[in-house]
């Protein structure tokens, strides 16, 4: 495109009081640009100046210096075909600017804030120069026909929604009928006021629905053989539930391995290369992926001590639902909702408030079936009964036969005819020893995905979800801001393989999962991102030309998003991606990179910083900050008034997964001070928006640390630190500390060569 510039410096909002204007028209007239001037760029008046430039001038690219590019989206947006670049003068200079100390003037701090200000102007301007606006990627023809795996009552009714809005759909359910676990299930919670009774299942006539369905094809006794290709263009193989296939046996695609690849697999733009390349002529085609394949009990024969698996009356919850559908429950039973032991305080894994409300429901069951005889012992450490379930909870404490202590259960043994539950009431400390005929154990409800992590992807990375060991069995992209998303786009989680949860929450969890299978489809269609770069029009790019075939890109890809082709260079699927930019941090030839954010681009950027030689007191330390955690903190900070340290010049990247180390030694080599990465939090309690950019990212700077040391640089310079987005109010603290640590090392002793 050929770009016509036009920069505008808003003085509003107390930008213009915070800093010397006159310095910020300058900033941007080193980069050729003459800014305009205006008192509040958001007004009708602010938008018309810009919007009279495009009409009368032909400005195409339009730098905004103003607020936070995370605020005034729609004003600032003059059409898909103008490109906007904005420098945040507001949140990231403005509000907070350093405090008026005795030995910091008024002068003093504008000065410092003016002269932030000016680098922010200047990036702005370069990222106008060096970007450029999407060319949305578009499959040739898209197929929006909806895969269901799972035939039960997540699976169905993410059928279901999806057929009523229009979408065609095929179940598939490994079993010989629909109706998954709910078809053994006596009653159901209640759903109505007044929230105390059970009720009926209703698991046939969601069946009969579903049969009648037009849009919904049916394939019971039927799993997947093999998932191909990427949302809107996949080749899905299906078997006979039990079965072999050529694909069982999973294995990464390796370049020796190539040579089995048919041609006509070769020139296929949709299925490309792929693992298994033997003939598949029955594939049908799909658009996205419903996994709704449900839960297994937990084991829970580890808790010797309760006598699972040797003690014949110890069953678990799901075993007496069984026996509750089927005949009479005993007369007196223990629900043991936590294992006690060591772990006392503990709920048994995989347990949620359903467990919880499983006792209460099972409970009843021994009342209905022994009337006045029938005695149910509640044993917890955490009863859970969320929303309404309180009356539920409440009508079960009302009942005679049923007793509820929270209580460690210390041992199960045999005595008599029954059994002997040993406990510890800790409401009332005392020991207690209950006799009772049957013990119920709480089994938590584990995703299938732990037992059976693969769905048969035709993936280079892989046939299952990666990395399910560190997330539990879950197949979560991420298990906060992104619900029913996996680690593969285009394949969506629902029910009971994503969470523990009743029937009342599948049927919600299976609409949102429909949703957003449909919303996989259509940005695929219109070849832009799926969460969290929702509606991004851009891709990763790759010059292939200098590509060394090192593999970093495809094996770091958070999404599987990467295969091989014939060479054993990178194919990139697009609709797969999600436009985090891993592979572009990953690529140790910098060959890859999006229309607006790329190498070149951030790199110049760093570059424009104007780096003092001469001033010791002026040291300059870049923030690479992820745009998903990090950057909302840092505006959340600002508007609190939170003073930053002048010191830093804080670039929005969108993951710490796409820093590239280029970045870093561009930043040192113009003499800057110090380089930290801010980013979501990794391990345990991950929150990285792209699985685990912060965890790439601090692999790789412990690597350049190692570098800097042997070129006699001070590895300490680069940093990385974690921040939630709820922490604003501890960034500027992080920060500091790191710009103190700085400042203990000096100036870059290469500053000024
Ligand atoms: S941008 Fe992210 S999702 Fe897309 S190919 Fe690169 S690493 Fe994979
Ligand atoms: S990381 Fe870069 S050089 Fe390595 S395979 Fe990917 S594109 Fe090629």
């Amino acid at each position: 495109m050929d770009k016509k510039y036009g920069a505008y410096i808003c003085t509003g909002c107390g930008i213009g009081d915070a800093l010397d204007i006159e310095g910020l028209t300058g900033a941007a007239k080193e980069q050729g640009m003459q800014a305009k001037v205006h008192e509040a760029l958001c007004s009708v008046a602010g938008r018309e100046l810009i919007q009279n430039d495009i009409n009368n001038d032909g400005v195409n690219t339009v730098v905004v210096c103003a607020c936070s590019p995370r605020v005034m989206k729609d004003e600032f947006n003059f059409g898909d075909d103008k490109y906007v670049t904005r420098a945040n003068l507001r949140e990231g200079v403005a509000w907070c600017a350093e405090e008026v100390t005795e030995s910091r003037s008024a002068e003093k701090v504008k000065e410092f804030a003016t002269e932030k200000g000016q680098d922010y102007v200047r990036m702005a301007c370069v990222q106008a120069k060096k970007g450029d606006l999407p060319d949305p990627y578009k499959l040739e023809t898209i197929n929006k026909k909806i895969l269901v795996m799972g035939g039960g009552i997540a699976g169905m009714t993410a059928a279901m929604d999806a057929a009523k809005a229009g979408y065609a759909v095929t179940i598939i359910e490994a079993q010989d009928k629909l109706g998954g676990k709910a078809l053994g299930w006596r009653k159901q919670f209640p759903t109505a006021a007044p929230w105390t009774g059970l009720e009926e299942p209703t698991v046939q006539a969601m069946v009969a629905a579903v049969q009648a369905e037009a849009g919904i094809t049916l394939k019971t006794a039927t799993e997947v053989a093999r998932i191909a290709g990427a949302p809107g263009a996949y080749k899905v193989t299906l078997k006979a539930a039990g079965t072999k296939s050529e694909w069982d046996a999973p294995k990464k695609v390796g370049v020796d391995e190539q040579d089995k690849i048919t041609k006509g697999e070769m020139e296929d733009p949709n299925l490309g290369l792929q693992p298994y390349m033997a003939e598949d002529t029955a594939a049908e085609d799909f658009g996205a992926v419903v996994l709704a394949t449900g839960w297994n009990p937990a084991d829970v024969s580890e808790y010797a001590h309760l006598g699972y698996g040797k003690l014949k009356n110890v069953v678990t919850n799901a075993e007496f639902e069984k026996l509750a559908k089927t005949g009479k429950v005993p007369a007196s039973v223990a629900f043991v909702q936590s294992p006690g032991g060591a772990e006392h305080d503990q709920d048994f894994p995989y347990c949620n408030s359903v467990t919880s409300m499983v006792a209460l429901k099972q409970a009843r069951y021994v009342r209905e079936d022994n009337a006045a005889e029938g005695k149910a012992y509640v044993l917890y450490q955490h009863m859970r009964t969320p929303g309404n379930m309180e009356m539920f909870y409440k009508g079960a404490q009302n009942d005679d036969g049923i007793f509820m202590t929270k209580a460690t259960v210390t041992q199960v043994e045999e005595s008599g005819n029954g059994l002997a539950v040993h406990l510890k009431d800790t409401l009332l400390n005392e020991d207690v020893t209950l006799n009772v005929d049957m013990v119920v154990l709480a089994a938590g409800m584990v995703p299938t995905t732990s037992d059976k992590p693969t769905i048969n992807l035709a993936y280079r990375q892989g046939p299952a979800f990666l990395d399910l060991e560190l997330f539990d069995g879950y197949a979560d992209s991420h298990f906060i801001c992104f619900p029913y998303e996996t680690r593969r786009t285009g394949v969506y989680a629902c029910g009971g393989v994503r969470k523990a949860m009743n029937m009342e929450e599948t049927i919600d969890d299976a609409c949102g999962a429909a949703l957003k299978a449909i919303q996989s489809i259509e940005s695929a269609d219109r070849g832009v991102a799926v969460h969290p770069r929702s509606g991004d029009g851009t891709y990763p790019e790759f010059f292939f030309q200098r590509c060394t075939q090192c593999k970093r890109c495809t094996e770091e890809c958070p999404f599987g998003a990467l295969d091989d082709d014939e060479k054993g260079t990178p194919k990139p699927n697009p609709t797969r991606c999600r436009r985090c930019g891993t592979c572009m941090g990953a690529c140790p030839e910098r060959i890859i990179g999006f229309k607006n954010y790329n190498i070149d681009q951030i790199g110049s950027m760093v570059k424009s910083i104007e780096v003092p030689d001469d001033d010791e007191d002026k040291l300059r330390i870049i923030v690479f900050a992820c745009e998903n955690d990090a950057y909302p903190a840092l505006d959340m900070a600002a508007m609190r008034k939170l003073p930053q340290n002048a010191l830093v010049r804080v670039v929005s990247v969108r993951c710490l997964g796409s820093v590239n180390m280029a970045w870093i030694k561009d930043a040192l080599a113009a003499g800057m001070d110090g380089a930290l990465l801010l980013g979501c939090k990794f391990g345990d309690d991950y929150q990285c928006h792209f699985v685990k950019g912060s965890e790439l990212a601090e692999k790789r700077m412990a690597n350049i640390g190692e570098t800097l040391g042997s070129l006699g640089l001070e590895p300490e310079r680069c940093g990385v630190r974690q921040i939630a987005i709820n922490e604003y109010n501890k960034v500027d603290e992080i920060i500091n500390e790191f710009v103190e640590e700085i400042i203990g090392l000096g100036p870059n002793p290469f500053k000024g060569f």
